[in-house]
């Protein structure tokens, strides 16, 4: 009787392989390849650039910055991309195009591709700073490049990147030829209580702390060595010409006003009377710098070191209004025990903001957060009007520049918010 249980005989065909050594049996997926779901093809495909590691199906047995190949559930080829072994965004996308070969080469086009778009936009006797590489919006995923004058500083969001660094710097010398680079790696957490470590010098020639550059003809004392803000920052320079074009004969109040951008950029415009309130008492100092810088009238400026909402209070108790008010708080903020979320906290700065508003004034409503979508954003403002009794229509948006292009298909690119508001 035959025994069903043994395999069956080989005759006819070729002898049988030495068995395979080593531990495991052939893997399912390729080394460096990523299976995605069929509706994160979809996304990547209309040209969103991330893969959160919550939608891959397995983990990848794979090192932070190594260059994968995505492929649809029947192995075909959908993306390359960039692996973050820890983030929450697993894979960001690198290409859609299977011919073009990750490495120095691409790099260094990606780079020159970048610098060509903004030789297009910026009129550098105008604007000496601008954001040169807008991570996934100009191919370089994880990397945003910002030109300070002769300086750029490179903020990294992800290691993923660390291994590439090494050829990206190589193109940015290349093809900006800058003075030097620094570097902050904005997904290190911070360690300690202490203050937060300054950027790291990377390439070229030291910065000095202190340096000039111009914005739109106005200029700024920027320092490109410091730990988090160099003291401009170029996203919001939409906001700052749509505040020049309404501020002429306007008294404004700009609060959480950092080094008064949007301050000079008022009283530059022929504002009548300027207001910049900010708890940091170096933020005023450097304010009232650039105010010097730009030769403006300081008898027409006060710089008060002061808890926003506090003065807002006491303005509202002694019945002092404004014509013009920006608002721009950071995403979080603590002062005297009292915390600021933006995402909680918005509607209730508008209302107390409109407490001190004239009739027909402006109020500009800025958020910096991709926590905050636009129709939250716009939904704080209503509250707040709501709550005050006051009607707010939005006349104006600026979004982001031009020199920071984000990818069609990835709406939460636009991280950044400004309504221009006009207040009954
Ligand atoms: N509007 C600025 C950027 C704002 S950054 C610009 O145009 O560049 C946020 C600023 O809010 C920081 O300078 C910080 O010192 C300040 N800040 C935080 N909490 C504050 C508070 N409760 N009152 C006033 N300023 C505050």
């Amino acid at each position: 009787m035959a025994d069903f249980r043994r395999k069956p005989s080989n005759a006819g065909s070729p002898p049988p392989r030495a068995p395979r050594r080593g531990p495991s049996p052939e893997p399912r997926v390729r080394r460096h390849t990523a299976r995605l779901p069929a509706d994160v093809v979809n996304h990547v495909r209309m040209g969103h650039p991330f893969v959160y590691r919550e939608a891959m199906p397995r983990t990848l047995n794979e090192q932070s910055g190594a260059i994968l190949e995505l492929v649809d559930g029947d192995g075909q080829f959908v993306a390359r991309g960039l692996y973050d072994a820890e983030g929450i965004v697993a894979i960001r996308v690198l290409s859609l195009d299977p011919a073009q070969a990750p490495g120095p080469t691409l790099w260094h086009r990606r780079v020159e591709q970048a610098v060509a778009l903004r030789s297009k936009l910026i009129d550098p006797t105008q604007t000496t700073a601008y954001r040169i590489v807008n991570g996934e919006g100009d191919g370089i995923p994880g990397v945003t490049v910002d030109r300070y004058g002769d300086f750029l500083v490179v903020q990294l969001f992800t290691a993923a990147t660390e291994p590439h660094l090494e050829a990206i710097y190589e193109a940015l010398v290349a093809v900006v030829a800058p003075k030097g680079i620094y570097e902050q790696r904005r997904y290190k957490p911070q360690t300690g209580d202490g203050p937060r470590a300054p950027a790291q010098h990377v390439r070229g020639a030291i910065a000095p702390v202190e340096q000039i550059i111009r914005e739109n003809g106005k200029q700024f004392v920027v320092d490109v060595t410091a730990p988090l803000s160099t003291g401009l920052f170029p996203d919001l320079r939409r906001g700052r010409e749509a505040i020049a074009r309404v501020a002429p004969g306007r008294r404004v109040l700009n609060l959480f006003s950092y080094t008064g951008a949007f301050s000079v950029y008022a009283a530059a415009a022929g504002a009548t009377h300027v207001t910049s309130v900010d708890l940091a008492t170096k933020a005023q100092a450097r304010a009232r710098r650039n105010f010097e810088l730009n030769g403006l009238d300081l008898t027409k400026a006060t710089f008060d070191s002061g808890d926003a909402f506090a003065l807002l209070k006491q303005s509202a108790d002694r019945g002092k209004k404004f014509e013009l008010i920006v608002l721009d708080p950071p995403s979080f903020s603590q002062s005297k025990g009292r915390t600021f979320q933006a995402l909680r906290d918005y509607a209730e700065l508008v209302t107390a903001a409109l407490s001190v508003a004239e009739p027909r004034s402006l109020v500009a409503c800025a958020a910096n957060t991709h926590k905050l979508s636009v129709e939250d954003h716009d939904r704080a403002i209503g509250e707040g009007a709501y709550r005050a009794g006051r009607m707010v229509r939005t006349i104006d948006r600026a979004g982001l520049p031009q020199d920071f292009p984000v990818p069609a298909g990835f709406a939460d690119g636009h991280y950044l918010k400004f309504n221009l508001c006009y207040v009954e």
